[in-house]
């Protein structure tokens, strides 16, 4: 039962994981992001690795053909498209989810090789606009500070951070250090209430788009009252009075004068400071403005790598960083070099002995699928990633990979919204079974190692990648053998990078063996020849623009947000604590899915008074771009004015829960940065005319016009409803299997219109399906659980459990299966605190992600409990 180390494949933390030859996934005590921790994506990753829905063979218009013949192909359209129309009409589309070989392969070749930048990343979705507003900054992509800081500070600021559900073990690490030393301060900066805000001591809910307002304030302040750092910024910093006349021009935080006042004095006051922000930061089309105003103040007070101090960008995909590294983006060269250099261009064409090298930057990614559609690009390459959902303007993304001439996808599954509409599918090994490296958001370069046997053909996507570029003819500069090859050319690459100045420096890692690579152990960069490896940049200036000073660039706050009367709400987007990205991986968990199962938006209770709406409706959520219909939660927590969507669903999973048609493809001028959460939407009761709900053993068809389904435990269910009327229940039932045996049971009532039926095979309960006019009222877990077990049928009928049992209620802890009925009888007879529920429930016992919102459950409760 030896475990194999390696690293978990979700969120930037990086998170160290053992896997066990049996399917168990622990945390590793000994990696230094987690030590030991995981949260409940990383802890349920053992239900995601099986063959269900794997792609396991090369396929071109849908048949299956050999590894040759699909990379000859791929070779021979790609060529032909280049001889024909240049290279700037081929373009790749790659993810933070590719291990950094497989980046540096691809970069490779498409900059080097086939001579454009067309070469972009999903990561220009998440931190495009923290690696622009670096190299304002600092002159490089360097992030400056570690993991260690946030727990060394005396003040965390959170700035657009939803840390306890989007970086769990860190936030989990932020919990701990936070209760060793109770005068720790944490400020919460995010126009949402989330499940980070009850670690805070202050909450500022500002307006959308405030955070460069509010730290412009903070500008303003130091310099007024004598907290500037004149040494530091004398020695290391130009652009000062320009910051401070751009910071002056008044804007809008959406704060009251009291909540600014209380913010800038306690940073102003607090040496150790450490400012952490992503996706409510990056994703605007302000946000390389709103990252320097944030590293305009670490600059001006000198608060900047030291321990316990700096701005720190939280990234969001598990080697977003590496990519940045290898230069996955459209306007980046490798290991930090610039694109617009002809020095740089000539120092990587040179080690690379390439013939040919870009020479400009290419397409980033909203601009690269506008050429798609506008039928400038002839050959497109996507890997390992899903842009007909996860785009602005999703739709209009599809129908533009729709008109590329050739398209080709590289995943390892086999049914995805881009999957459909692509001409050749390769399969690409998934973790588990594939082999590389990753960097976290603190440059911690990490191995992720095999522990399973390769399904099917599968290929490690470099390997796949680099067999076409042979096929093209490059054959002696693609011809490696392995992964650690791939590795050492990068890491001999980076002594190009030092020559120039840059920090990435990995050049110690060039003569690494095989064996060397295989144990390697994680390590924060830099890792240079000489021997010195990681620490923090910049505590003694050593920036990298050509005068070794760093940059305060001036930015002024943007107009305050005003929805227009058609669309009065702003659409904010993100993630929910146990989903990932496009699902592919994380909905295989059944357990995962028991926590929020469901498209939803998120509107607050007086916007929904307004609008007529209860919870557990359904309502369209309608923008210039798109049209969406989902399940409506209603929470104080949301902005009033403001309504929130999760970024997850598609059309494998819900019919209309896609966010991405919603979004406009507005982009940051800087970085290229997509603004995911300044839509305008207006929110309406959707007229159903009927709800259901069904479990079942087999697969569901999604037929009603709104349909979410899930894995279970037991097999699949479904939430169900239609705008029409339904007179024969029967045959709708029928409709939702492709095939499904057994004697139908069924309850009808015209008087309320409900309908329930269940389907016996053999003493087996097969599926159970209830409808009503209203949302359906049933014990769903209850029923899940009954499914595939002996039943009589009439008693499942009831959807209730017998009246000895209690209903947990929805998944609040997804390890141990604890819903939010138990929780609150817990609450109810004396737990006050996370240890005492977890002792009566075992809520919160295993990874701890759920402990959020027990902690604002036991807070809610105890309040109502008190006022009774
Ligand atoms: Fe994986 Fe969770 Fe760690 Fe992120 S925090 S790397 S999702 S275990």
């Amino acid at each position: 039962m030896k475990p194999t180390k390696t690293t978990c494949p979700y969120c930037g933390v990086g998170c160290g994981v053992l896997a066990f030859p049996d399917g168990t996934i622990k945390g590793d005590p000994d990696h230094p992001a987690n030590f030991g921790r995981l949260c409940s994506k990383g802890t349920h990753l053992g239900e995601t690795t099986g063959p269900e829905r794997r792609l396991l063979a090369p396929m071109v218009a849908g048949n299956e053909v050999s590894w040759d013949r699909a990379t000859k192909l791929v070779a021979e359209r790609f060529s032909d498209a280049i001889r024909d129309h240049g290279p700037d009409s081929v373009a790749f589309y790659v993810s933070g989810q590719l291990l950094t070989e497989d980046y540096y392969v691809a970069n490779k070749l498409m900059k080097g090789f086939i001579g454009s930048a067309n070469i972009d990343t999903n990561s220009r979705l998440c931190m495009a606009s923290s690696v622009a507003g670096h190299k304002r900054a600092f002159g490089s992509d360097t992030v400056p500070g570690c993991y260690e800081d946030l727990e060394q500070a005396d003040l965390v600021v959170l700035v657009g951070s939803n840390l306890a559900w989007c970086h769990p073990v860190l936030f989990q690490r932020l919990v701990a250090a936070k209760k060793k030393r109770p005068n720790m301060r944490v400020v919460n900066i995010d126009p949402r209430t989330t499940a980070t805000s009850g670690l805070a001591d202050m909450q500022l809910s500002i307006a959308p788009d405030g955070d460069t307002a509010l730290f412009n304030a903070l500008l303003v302040h130091l310099a007024d009252t004598g907290r500037v750092n004149q040494d530091y910024v004398a020695a290391h910093v130009n652009g000062f009075d320009d910051a401070i006349t751009a910071a002056r021009t008044p804007g809008h935080s959406g704060l009251t004068p009291q909540e600014e006042e209380a913010f800038v004095r306690l940073w102003a006051a607090t040496e150790n400071v450490v400012t952490v922000y992503s996706q409510g930061v990056n994703q605007s089309d302000c946000g390389t403005d709103k990252v320097n105003a944030i590293l305009n103040c670490h600059l001006a007070t000198g608060r900047i790598g030291r321990a316990g101090m700096g701005p720190f960008s939280a990234t969001g995909q598990p080697n977003a960083m590496g990519g940045r590294e290898v230069g996955g983006l459209a306007n980046m060269l490798a290991n930090h070099l610039d694109l617009e250099n002809p020095e740089h261009r000539t120092a990587v064409q040179t080690a690379w002995n390439a013939p040919t090298m870009a020479g400009k930057p290419g397409l980033k990614a909203v601009d690269l699928f506008q050429a798609c559609a506008e039928g400038r690009i002839k050959a497109l390459w996507i890997m390992s990633t899903n842009p007909a959902v996860s785009l602005p303007e999703a739709d209009r993304v599809a129908e533009a990979i729709s008109n590329v001439p050739f398209t080709v996808s590289s995943d390892a599954i086999l049914k995805t919204d881009t999957n459909d509409l692509v001409d050749v599918l390769l399969p690409a090994a998934p973790w588990g079974e594939k082999s590389g490296t990753v960097t976290n958001s603190e440059r911690c370069i990490s191995r992720q190692r095999p522990f399973l046997s390769v399904q099917g053909q599968a290929r490690p996507d470099w390997k796949i990648i680099a067999d076409v570029a042979v096929q093209m003819g490059w054959g002696n500069a693609f011809s490696y053998t392995s992964v650690d090859e791939v590795f050492r050319e990068y890491a001999e690459l980076s002594k190009q990078g030092a020559s120039f100045g840059r920090a990435l420096d990995i050049s110690g890692f060039a003569n690494l063996t095989s064996v060397d690579y295989d144990t390697l152990s994680p390590t924060r960069w830099p890792v240079l020849a000489t021997g010195r490896r990681g620490g923090r940049f910049f505590g003694n200036g050593g920036f990298h623009h050509p005068d070794g000073k760093a940059r305060m660039v001036p930015v002024q706050a943007p107009k305050p947000v005003v929805a227009p009367a058609e669309f009065p709400f702003v659409l904010n987007t993100g993630r929910i604590r146990d989903q990932w990205h496009t699902m592919t991986r994380s909905a295989r968990s059944p357990r995962l899915n028991q926590h929020l199962g469901e498209p939803f938006v998120e509107l607050h209770p007086d916007d929904a008074r307004a609008l007529g709406l209860d919870h557990a409706d359904l309502a369209d959520i309608t923008t210039s771009t798109g049209q969406a219909t989902c399940r409506v939660r209603i929470s104080v927590d949301a902005r009033p004015g403001s309504i929130f969507m999760p970024m997850h669903w598609t059309l494998q999973h819900a019919k209309t829960g896609r966010v991405g048609p919603l979004v406009r493809a507005t982009c940051d001028p800087v970085s290229g940065q997509p603004a995911s959460k300044g839509s305008f939407a207006a929110v309406t009761p959707t007229r159903v005319k009927w709800y259901g709900f069904m479990a079942s053993l087999d697969p569901i068809v999604m037929q009603s016009a709104y349909s979410a389904v899930k894995r279970t435990q037991t097999g699949w269910s479904a939430e169900l409803a239609d705008t029409h009327e339904q007179d024969d229940w029967p045959d709708l039932f029928r409709s939702l299997f492709e095939d499904q045996a057994g004697e139908v049971m069924s309850l009808i009532d015209d008087r309320n219109g409900s309908y329930r039926c269940a389907v016996i095979e053999n003493g087996i309960l097969r599926s159970a399906f209830f409808v009503s006019t209203r949302p359906v009222d049933v014990a769903r877990n209850f029923v899940i659980s009954k499914i595939g077990s002996e039943s009589s049928g009439y008693r499942i009928l009831a959807g209730r459990r017998p009246a000895n049992e209690r209903d947990p209620g929805a998944i609040v802890c997804s390890c141990m299966g604890v819903g939010i009925n138990t929780i609150s009888d817990a609450i109810a007879a004396g737990a006050r605190d996370v240890e005492a529920l977890g002792s009566c429930t075992g809520a919160g016992t295993n990874c701890g992600s759920c402990k959020p919102e027990l902690t604002s459950l036991i807070s809610e409760q105890s309040e109502i409990l008190v006022a009774e």
